[in-house]
């Protein structure tokens, strides 16, 4: 990975200690992955929000992307990471692209990107900044996040960053057969749970990770 990040530290409350102190507390939080933490230590959060609210960057807090859409907090991203760090992905496939933020900490930890955004104005938003900063391994597309992205099947890994009360089956089918990984919000009695599914040889292992407060996955692009 050729990117210069330094280009991007330094700047007032976005310094690299603030960037510190969040590692420390996802930690403290419970999170272990040396690969996940040093990610996300690189990527500098502050870049993919609002200048306005860049000071906030660092906290523990979900914050307003446009288009009344979050970037999640950091805490979700580095645990939803750590479940699908555990099998080594290679090709990882994000439903919900929004900031791009979680596309980034993924292109350090993974061969290929694929980042499905369904709101214009979103994707190309952070189809700009992936190529601002410099990133090869990031692939973009506009366009409804549940049905995945075929030509580019099967994923080892699909992180879906947004919650409805099913997880698509087109997603399901295009994850990989050989023990691929996909973690998601799933709704329930008005509730959002982190699920995590195995898949291997046609058999699905399925995981409840907690309680989780995602925006809903729609259908069709905007
Ligand atoms: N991963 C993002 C978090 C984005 S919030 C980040 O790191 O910033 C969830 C995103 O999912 C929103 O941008 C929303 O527009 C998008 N989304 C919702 N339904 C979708 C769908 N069907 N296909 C693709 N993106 C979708």
């Amino acid at each position: 990975m050729s990117v210069d990040f330094k280009k991007f530290s330094g700047v007032g409350m976005t310094s690299d200690s603030s960037r510190e102190k969040l590692i420390l507390f996802l930690e403290k939080q419970g999170i272990t992955n040396k690969k996940v933490l040093h990610s996300m230590r690189v990527i500098p959060r502050h870049i993919f929000v609002d200048e306005a609210i860049s000071s906030k960057a660092y906290d523990n807090t979900a914050l307003p992307i446009g288009k009344s859409q979050t970037i999640s907090h950091p805490l979700i991203v580095a645990k939803m990471t750590e479940i699908i760090m555990c099998h080594n992905p290679k090709r990882v496939l994000e439903i919900g692209t929004g900031s791009g933020y979680q596309a980034s900490v993924l292109s350090l930890l993974a061969d290929k990107v694929y980042t499905i955004e369904r709101i214009e104005y979103l994707h190309n938003i952070s189809k700009n900044l992936f190529r601002k900063i410099g990133f090869k391994n990031i692939y973009p597309k506009y366009s409804d996040g549940n049905t995945g992205w075929p030509q580019k099947a099967p994923f080892d890994a699909i992180i879906v960053t947004a919650g409805a009360a099913n997880i698509p089956d087109a997603l399901i089918d295009q994850l990989s057969d050989n023990g691929g990984i996909l973690v998601s919000p799933v709704e329930n009695n008005g509730k959002q749970y982190l699920k995590s599914l195995i898949k291997t040889e046609g058999n699905y292992k399925e995981k409840i990770h907690g309680i989780v407060n995602f925006v809903p996955l729609l259908n069709g692009i905007s």
